[in-house]
């Protein structure tokens, strides 16, 4: 029977968790380093997805994770941060072409909603977009796909359990755990917290709790370039990926550009982060060349965001087997997947056994890998 539970992070990751611990009766305590949401999940595109997530059970993952926010958003009261409006996603030369005929032809056989659609049923969605920026066809069309605003998420879900009794101690870190059969938690602040299980969910910063528990999570986390415009009188309703930039909507007639390329611009130098400007420009042009009516559209704000990403790229999810009082929720495309694998995460902290689901995520793989070092 699990008393405590102390959730590390008040991301999307720890919130949902701390959501689904709480729903279900936990005492639940949630230790967060700075304010709610101000990790990745205050910096990050947030489209909700499936699409190119191998193996079959990642992209089974996603595609809960995706009818979870729908579910969420279905029965929450104004859940106004969740948009399904669709995923434009087109390419500029034979080699992008084969490559998202081969995405295409996967996730349909997988029985993933996608079309193609010309460039007059694009038009007919996205009014705004200049005709010759599209190709005449081949533009796939993801119908299930959308967007969060994963701050007011996080708001929500913590909402959820702080009303359940749930405590949040935040502007306070983790220093020190030690995880015997009660885990005992040290913060910066010096106040000592006592719990019966501990789940990880400090996103970029996983691999140091994991660290503190003496168990080895190795990462390859990467930098990424958000550019949010001022607000603009353009008609924009879903998510795009052009070729040269994506985008989508971020409220308030404000968008939010973001390109693979501009994520090289960001360097980090005397713990400060910084971004090429011509970069950021660079993006802002290509968002204009799409949507003529960006003309006017300055940078009101360029925030860096860190992905957690695990050295093989799949999420780690649940208990570990020689410690089971320590779990972990930590991956990339986290705001798809925070919602559905929190709340397994949860379940399983609390006895349910989720051996099916979380099998292929367990920490237990990198095992193999870690001892031949
Ligand atoms: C540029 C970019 C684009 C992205 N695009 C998408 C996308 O389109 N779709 C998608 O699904 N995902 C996307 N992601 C990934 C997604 O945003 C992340 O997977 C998700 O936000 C991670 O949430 P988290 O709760 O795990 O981490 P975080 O939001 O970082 O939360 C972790 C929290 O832990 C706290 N913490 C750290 N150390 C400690 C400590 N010692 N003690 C207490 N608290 C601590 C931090 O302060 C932080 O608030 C993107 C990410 C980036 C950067």
């Amino acid at each position: 029977m699990v008393g405590h539970v102390v959730v590390i992070g008040a991301g999307v990751y720890g919130a949902a968790v701390a959501a689904g611990l709480a729903s279900r009766g936990a005492r639940v305590t949630v230790v967060e380093a700075g304010a709610p949401a101000s990790g990745t999940s205050g910096a990050t595109f947030s489209w909700t997805n499936s699409c190119g997530k191998q193996p079959r059970s990642y992209h089974d993952l996603g595609v809960a994770g995706m009818v979870a926010h729908q579910r969420l958003a279905a029965r929450a009261p104004h859940s106004d941060w969740y948009h399904e409006g669709g995923n434009l996603e087109w390419a500029a030369d034979a080699d992008g072409v084969a490559r998202l005929r081969r995405k295409v032809a996967t996730v349909a056989e997988y029985g993933y909603a996608v079309r193609w659609l010309t460039r007059a049923e694009v038009l007919a969605l996205e009014p705004d977009i200049d005709p010759a920026a599209v190709p005449a066809d081949e533009i796939a069309y993801f119908p299930r796909e959308g967007w969060v605003e994963p701050t007011r998420l996080v708001g929500h879900l913590l909402a959820t359990a702080l009303s359940r009794g749930a405590r949040l101690l935040r502007d306070d870190a983790v220093v020190d755990l030690d995880m015997g059969p009660t885990a005992a938690l040290r913060l910066t602040s010096g106040k000592r917290v006592t719990a019966d299980a501990v789940v990880n969910c400090a996103g970029p910063h996983a691999t140091r709790i994991a660290a503190l528990a003496g168990l080895d999570l190795p990462m390859r986390n990467t930098l990424g370039v958000l550019i949010y415009t001022s607000p603009v009188p353009v008609s924009v309703a879903r998510v795009v990926h052009a070729p040269n930039v994506h985008l989508r909507p971020d409220g308030g007639g404000r968008l939010l550009l973001h390109t693979h390329q501009v994520d090289a611009a960001a360097r980090i130098t005397g713990g400060r982060t910084r971004v090429d400007q011509d970069a950021v420009e660079v993006v802002l042009a290509a968002g204009r060349d799409l949507y003529p009516g960006l003309r006017d559209a300055t940078v009101e704000s360029v925030r860096v965001g860190e992905r957690p990403i695990p050295a093989d790229g799949l999420p780690v999810l649940g208990r570990v087997a020689d410690m089971p009082n320590f779990h972990f929720a930590v991956s990339h495309s986290g705001t798809t997947l925070s919602v559905h694998a929190g709340d397994l995460v949860a379940a399983e902290v609390l006895g349910e056994n989720q051996d099916d689901v979380l099998g292929p995520f367990r920490y237990e793989r990198f095992l193999p890998a870690l001892s031949a070092f």
